[in-house]
C-alpha cells in the first residue's frame, strides 16, 4: 500500500519543542513521530509507530531464534507477589501504586521477575519440562525521578523482558550466553554502536550481569574501558585496584597540628606545602564524607566514607555499593545533632569513638599514612596511619573513577565515555525462585529449586537511541532495517505528465515490495525537500524538473549523494538503491 502525505496524519513542526534538550527528542517531535501527553508519557503517531514495530520485530525474531516463547502479561498487577520479594517497598517512589475500588493495593509493573517465576511454578512440575525461555514485549511503568529526553527515559515505555528457568548453573549460563549473542545480533541489525559492560546488579540482586550501552554523548551512564585489553565496565562496577599493605614499623608518630582555615583539601595542602618538609598533594590527605544510609525497613544510619582527598565521592558508585540502601548527604540538622562531627575537620578518631561506621576507599590499606581531620576546628593530623592509629570497618567503592586510573585487569589504563543503556542481562539465580519456592521434581525424585535469568531490552528507548546516533542538522536518518518507509517519493513538478509518472513509479515500487511514502501534497518543492530530510527515509526519489528530459533523481539520505537515472528502468534503480 502506498502512503500518501496528503492524507497522512502528520504535521511537522518548524521549531524545536521548548522542553527538548537532546537531538533525538527535538527531531522525533518536530518530525511528528511522537507527541507528549505528560512528562515521560508519549503518544506514537504513524511514523513513530512504524519504527517502534520494526524494532519490535527485530527483537522478536532474535528471541524466537534462541527458543524464546512470546507471551503477554498484564501491566496492572496485585501487590502480593511484589510484597513477597520486598520490592513493593524497595522500589520506592519509582513504583506506580494504586488502589482498586475495594481498597486492595495494586501496581503498574516496572519489571516482571515475580510474575514469570510464579507463572512457571503454576504450569511446570517436572525436570522434563526444563529449561524454558519466556518473553514479552510489553509496556512498563516507572515513576522516574527525572523523565528525560522524550522517549529516552519515559515513565511509560516498551520493554522486551525475557526470563530463563533452568535446573542448574550450567543451564543458566547457557541461557545467559544465548541472550548475550541474541542481543549482539539485535543491535548489529539495528546498526547501533554499542559496548557491553559488566554492571552491578543493583536492586535486582543476583550475580553476573552485563549491560549493553549505546555510545552517545547524551547518555546518562558513564562507562570506562581499557583500550589495551577491551575491558569495559559501568563506572559503578569498577573495582579499585588495592595496593599491597605496607609495613607499619618505623613510621613516624601521628602529630596534631594547628592548621587554621583549612576546611578544604586545597587549603590543607597549601598549608602543608608551606609548613612541612616535602611536597604534598590532595592524594596525601584523607577526606571524610558523611552520608546517611536509608536501607529499606531500617532506621537511617550515618556513616563516614574516607577517600583520598584528590578524589570526590561518586554518589552513584557509593549507592551501588550499599544497595538497596539509598544515600543522602548529611543536613545541617544532622551536624547539629552530632556535635562531634566538626565540619571540615572530621577525622577517623571521632567517628570510631562515637560508634559511627567508617568505610574507606580500597587504597587506604594498612601502613598508609594520611593527613586528616583531628576533630577540632582548625586542627589536622599529620601521619595518621591506617592499621595503627585507626582501623576502618571495611572498604567501599565510593571514590570517583578517573581517566588514567589503572584498569582492574592490570592491562593498561581506563578512559571514560558516555552511553545509554539499551539492554541488560542478569544471572539472577534463585532470588525469585526462593521467594516463591519454584521447584520441579528432579530426575531422582527430589525437588529441584529452579535458577532464573532476566534479560531486558529497551524497545521504545531504542527508537530514540537510533535517532540519536543517526541524524544530522537537517533531520533524522533511519537505517534501512527500521525506517518507517523504504522510499520517500517526492513529486516536485506540477506538470500532469510528471505527476502521472510519479504515481506510476510509486505503484511499481509498491508492486516490487517496497514501502512507499508519496509526497503528493500541494506544497512547494522546497517545503517537500525539507520535510523529506527531516523525516529521514533512507532513499528519497524526486520526480522533478528533469522528468521532461526523461530523468528522475535518487538521493541517499545517509551519504547525501544524488544520482540522475532514466525514467525507463527507474523502478529497478530505486529498488537497487533501497535494498543496497
Ligand atoms: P536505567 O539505568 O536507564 O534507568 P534500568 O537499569 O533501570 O535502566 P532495567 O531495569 O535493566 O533498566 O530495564 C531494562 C531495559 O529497559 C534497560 O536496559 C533500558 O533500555 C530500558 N529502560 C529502563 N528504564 C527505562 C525508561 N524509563 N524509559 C525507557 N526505557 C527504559
Ligand atoms: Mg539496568
Amino acid at each position: 500500500m502506498i502512503t500518501r502525505m496528503s492524507t497522512l496524519f502528520l504535521r511537522t513542526l518548524r521549531d524545536d519543542p521548548a522542553d527538548a534538550e537532546v537531538p533525538s527528542h527535538k527531531l522525533l517531535v518536530r518530525a511528528g513521530y511522537v507527541r507528549r501527553v505528560a512528562p515521560g508519557v508519549y503518544s506514537w503517531l504513524p511514523l513513530g509507530l512504524r519504527v517502534l514495530k520494526a524494532i519490535e520485530n527485530v527483537v522478536r525474531e532474535e528471541m524466537n531464534a534462541i527458543g524464546g516463547q512470546e507471551i503477554l502479561l498484564p501491566a496492572l498487577l496485585p501487590r502480593e507477589p511484589y510484597e513477597a520479594t520486598n520490592r513493593w517497598t524497595e522500589y520506592g517512589d519509582a513504583l506506580f501504586r494504586l488502589k482498586d475500588r475495594k481498597g486492595a493495593d495494586m501496581l503498574l509493573g516496572p519489571t516482571h521477575e515475580e510474575l514469570f517465576a510464579t507463572l512457571v511454578k503454576g504450569e511446570y512440575s517436572s525436570y522434563k519440562d526444563m529449561p524454558v525461555i519466556l518473553y514479552q514485549i510489553q509496556t512498563k511503568y516507572r515513576d522516574e525521578e527525572r523523565p528525560r529526553a522524550g522517549i529516552l527515559r519515559g515513565r511509560e515505555f516498551v520493554m522486551k523482558d525475557a526470563y530463563s528457568f533452568d535446573l542448574d548453573d550450567a543451564g543458566l549460563k547457557k541461557a545467559y550466553n544465548a541472550h548475550r549473542e541474541a542481543y549482539q545480533k539485535i543491535f548489529e541489525r539495528l546498526q547501533i554502536k554499542y559496548v557491553i559492560v559488566s554492571a552491578t546488579s543493583g536492586a535486582m540482586g543476583g550475580s553476573a550481569s552485563e549491560e549493553f550501552l549505546a555510545e552517545s554523548e547524551v547518555g546518562e551512564d558513564t562507562f570506562v574501558r581499557c583500550l589495551e585489553s577491551g575491558y569495559a565496565a559501568n563506572v559503578e562496577a569498577v573495582v579499585t585496584h588495592a595496593p599491597a599493605p605496607k609495613p607499619i614499623d618505623g613510621l613516624p608518630e601521628a602529630v596534631v597540628h594547628d592548621t587554621p582555615d583549612t576546611s578544604t583539601i586545597d587549603t590543607l595542602v597549601a598549608w602543608a606545602n608551606e609548613t612541612l618538609d616535602g611536597e604534598y598533594t590532595g592524594a596525601d590527605t584523607l577526606k571524610n564524607v558523611m552520608v546517611k544510609l536509608h536501607a529499606p525497613g531500617k532506621d537511617p544510619e550515618i556513616i563516614g566514607v574516607g577517600v583520598p582527598g584528590d578524589r570526590e565521592v561518586d554518589l552513584k558508585r557509593l549507592e551501588a555499593s550499599v544497595s538497596p540502601a539509598e544515600v543522602e548527604l548529611l543536613t545541617e540538622a544532622d551536624f547539629t545533632a552530632n556535635p562531634f562531627l566538626v565540619k571540615g575537620y572530621i577525622g577517623p578518631k571521632a567517628l570510631q569513638a562515637n560508634g559511627i561506621r567508617y568505610l574507606v576507599d580500597p587504597r587506604v590499606v594498612d601502613g598508609t599514612s594520611w593527613m586528616t581531620g583531628a576533630d577540632e576546628p582548625g586542627r589536622h593530623y599529620v601521619g595518621l596511619v591506617a592499621g595503627r592509629d585507626f582501623t576502618p570497618d571495611g572498604t567501599v567503592e565510593a571514590a570517583e573513577v578517573r581517566d588514567g586510573d589503572p584498569s582492574p585487569d592490570g592491562a593498561g589504563v581506563l578512559v571514560s565515555a558516555k552511553g545509554i543503556e539499551i539492554g541488560h542481562i542478569f544471572q539472577l539465580g534463585q532470588k525469585y525462585t526462593d521467594a516463591f519456592e519454584v521447584d520441579v521434581l528432579g530426575e531422582n525424585g527430589k525437588p529441584v529449586r529452579l535458577t532464573q535469568g532476566s534479560y531486558g531490552v529497551g524497545v521504545s528507548r531504542l527508537v530514540a537511541v537510533i535517532a540519536e546516533q543517526s541524524h544530522d542538522d537537517k533531520g533524522l536518518r533511519w537505517p534501512k532495517t527500521v525506517a518507517p518507509f523504504a522510499v520517500h517519493l517526492v513529486i516536485a513538478n506540477k506538470d500532469e505528465a510528471a505527476i502521472a509518472g510519479a504515481e506510476q513509479l510509486a505503484a511499481d515500487l509498491d508492486a516490487a515490495g517496497l514501502e512507499v511514502l508519496l509526497d503528493d501534497r500541494k506544497a512547494s518543492p522546497g517545503v517537500k525537500f525539507k520535510d523529506a530530510e527531516l523525516l529521514g527515509m533512507p532513499t528519497v526519489v524526486v520526480v522533478g524538473r528533469g522528468y521532461a528530459n526523461g530523468t528522475i533523481e535518487i538521493r541517499d539520505r545517509f551519504t547525501g549523494e544524488a544520482a540522475e537515472v532514466a525514467v525507463d528502468g527507474a523502478v529497478d534503480a530505486v529498488v537497487a538503491a533501497a535494498r543496497a
